[in-house]
């Protein structure tokens, strides 16, 4: 239809059809769905032992230049590829996107699920509970921080025998140690299995986490919202910290990453809450609580199957935020999609925000814990996405559009293309892939302007570059696109990592600032170099990074558009994630609870209470 109407009413217009169909029609056995209403299930993980043999499709990750507040459309870009390439060249094809959280949804950018007649359906249903998973990562965290005062309040009154005797009670008469105790004995170098034989030493050593309520480092999850309570004390003196919810906290980022149940439950065990007063690291299982944390999980690691606006499949899974995380779905719904597609199939994902976060951290963090190789790289640009980055002026929101952004303006244009696109192309080659550019085309902009892009993108080394038309046309409008990629993916690639993990930790620091930012240096902290040398001290040094950025530039500076040169890269903390496996330097004054704006969408989203409709969400 011509105007496009709003999201939600194309949404709304298309009844999905029954998931159970969709399931058949992907190849999936009825008892490895489980239904949440009609349009969405969980799939069971024992799927990937039943396709083992089945050759793995191609591996097509969506990247974006760098983020402005005109928007770019990744996700709608993800949609409208596999729209193409499934509905109309009929090559199987599955999008696997993140979760949205409610942060960016009641605050400030809206849904997530697409955009125009490239969208997943119910829209409603994917940007707001799903089914459950960001809750049970909520809890699941929660349940962390609840452990660590309890076990702080009782250690600080009781012996160690009445500790022993209620952390290992006897049962009929006998003692005997869970399964977590004796992992724990293990690692303190206690091999025994029968309490009664500890020494009054050991069990000193047992039952005494001795965490130092200045050094805990877990934080609780919250709304992100709540920016504004940061930091009360609890009555026992410790400050609490808050992180910004279930997004950026270690559980999510473990759930995108864990490629089992087994492999999940061990990397929440890992994870380290805190630090003892003499300097020893104190884990999740030293707490007691990683098996009951994998209880929570346990249906958050199956990923949730939903549809586009034309009826292929999607896999809905986990949704670190790119900045402060590491910004990409899970391993196990692109293996499962790999799977499921075949071997002349597609599965497309999306790293998030621009290439040098999202897709930096798919490569080095994602595919080396997957073990999976892409196949092409998308990047996503817009024409006045990178007007503003070849000079054109800020906008803010709710403002009516500068004229550079609606009349044309070519030399705007040609400055975006030589220095933020450009760029991007040159992080992808970095990694050996081949780099097809998807120019979302929005109403506004002139052919000129459209064959610009195509022709410098190329010019800077793509292997392609086409227009795509997905959010007015839905598939049909991106068949370009969809053969671009088609082709590309049928180049080999030589794909490679950018650093060795065996690099000490500042050098891979500093390569990614030099090589992927385009920094001169970087400059630490001396809180920074503590805690690298701390972390190198516990072994942890040959862990990948994750660099908690803005993503507004590709320096450390949000006002820096295009690709700005000869600055230095301030890395002010750092920090560990364990369990998740990766180490994440916090650059310049990235905060890691931003709140929401004076205006935040919620102002506008309502319920009818008759027909039950919600209304303003997009
Ligand atoms: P990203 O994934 O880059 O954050 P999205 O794909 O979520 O961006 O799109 C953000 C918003 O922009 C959506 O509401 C979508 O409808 C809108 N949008 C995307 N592409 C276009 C387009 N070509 N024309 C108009 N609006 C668009």
């Amino acid at each position: 239809l011509m105007p496009v109407p709003s999201d939600i009413e194309i949404s709304r217009a298309q009844k999905p059809k029954p998931v159970d169909q969709l399931a058949e029609q992907i190849g999936l056995l009825p008892e490895e769905l489980e239904a949440y209403g009609r349009s969405k299930a969980k799939v069971q993980l024992s799927l990937l032992n039943r396709l083992h043999a089945q050759p793995d499709g191609k591996y097509v990750l969506v990247a974006g230049i760098t983020p402005t507040p005109l928007g770019e459309g990744k996700s709608t870009v993800t949609i409208g590829l596999v729209q193409a390439l499934s509905a109309h060249l009929k090559l199987n094809s599955f999008a696997c996107l993140r979760q949205p959280s409610q942060g960016p949804t009641f605050g400030v950018k809206g849904g997530a699920a697409g955009g125009g007649y490239a969208q997943v359906i119910p829209m409603e249903e994917f940007n707001l509970h799903l089914t459950g998973d960001i809750h049970a990562i909520t809890a699941a965290n929660n349940l962390v921080a609840a452990a660590i005062d309890a076990r702080i309040l009782h250690e600080s009154t009781q012996s160690d025998k009445a500790l022993f005797s209620r952390l290992v009670p006897s049962v009929s008469g006998v003692r005997k140690f869970s399964p977590i105790q004796i992992s724990r004995l293990r690692r303190l170098g206690i091999n025994k299995t029968e309490p009664a034989s500890l020494t009054p030493q050991e069990v000193h050593t047992f039952v005494r986490l001795d965490l130092d309520p200045s050094k805990i480092t877990w934080q609780r999850g919250i709304f992100r919202s709540t920016g504004f309570l940061l930091f009360p004390t609890l009555s026992c003196g410790i400050k609490i910290m808050f992180d910004c919810c279930a997004v950026a906290s270690e559980i999510m980022a473990i759930l995108a990453l864990a490629d089992s149940l087994e492999d999940m439950k061990n990397r929440l065990a890992r994870m380290v809450v805190g630090t003892s007063r003499s300097g020893q690291p104190v884990t999740a299982e030293d707490l007691g609580v990683s098996g009951a944390l994998a209880v929570l999980m346990k249906d958050a690691i199956k990923p949730t199957l939903m549809q586009t606006l034309e009826g292929t499949p999607v896999f809905v899974h986990a949704g670190p935020f790119a900045n402060i995380a590491h910004g990409n779905s899970s391993v196990l719904a692109d293996k499962l999609a790999l799977k499921l597609v075949g071997r002349d199939g597609f599965v497309v994902t999306e790293a998030g925000f621009g290439a040098d976060i999202g897709m930096e951290k798919f490569f080095n963090i994602k595919c080396r814990a997957s073990g999976l190789r892409p196949n092409v790289v998308v990047l996503v640009a817009t024409v006045r996405a990178l007007k503003m980055h070849g000079g054109g002026p800020n906008v803010s929101a709710g403002t009516p559009l500068p004229k550079e952004y609606i009349d044309e303006n070519v030399d705007l244009v040609a400055g975006g293309c030589y220095s933020n696109l450009r760029k991007q192309i040159q992080i992808a080659h970095l990694f050996g892939m081949p780099v097809v550019v998807a120019l979302n085309v929005f109403r506004t902009d002139t052919q000129a302007e459209i064959d610009l892009v195509c022709q410098i993108a190329k010019e800077c080394g793509a292997s392609d570059a086409v227009p795509c038309y997905h959010w007015a046309q839905g598939g049909r409008g991106s068949i370009e696109l969809a053969q671009a990629v088609n082709e590309a993916a049928n180049t080999p690639s030589n794909f490679q990592f950018l650093y060795h993990l065996e690099m000490p930790i500042v050098e891979k620091i500093r390569v990614i600032a030099q090589k992927v930012y385009g920094a001169e240096d970087i400059e630490l902290s001396p809180e920074a170099k503590a805690k690298i040398d701390y972390y190198n001290q516990q072994g942890y040094g040959s862990l990948p990074i994750c660099m908690a950025k803005t993503h507004l530039s590709l320096s450390h500076m949000p006002d820096k558009k295009g690709a700005p040169t000869g600055f230095v890269l301030p890395i002010r903390d750092v920090r560990a994630s364990i369990g998740a496996g990766f180490i994440y330097p916090l650059v310049g004054t990235m905060s890691t609870m931003p709140g929401l704006p004076t205006r935040p969408c919620f102002y506008d989203i309502d319920l009818d209470p008759v027909t039950e409709e919600i209304t303003g969400l997009f």
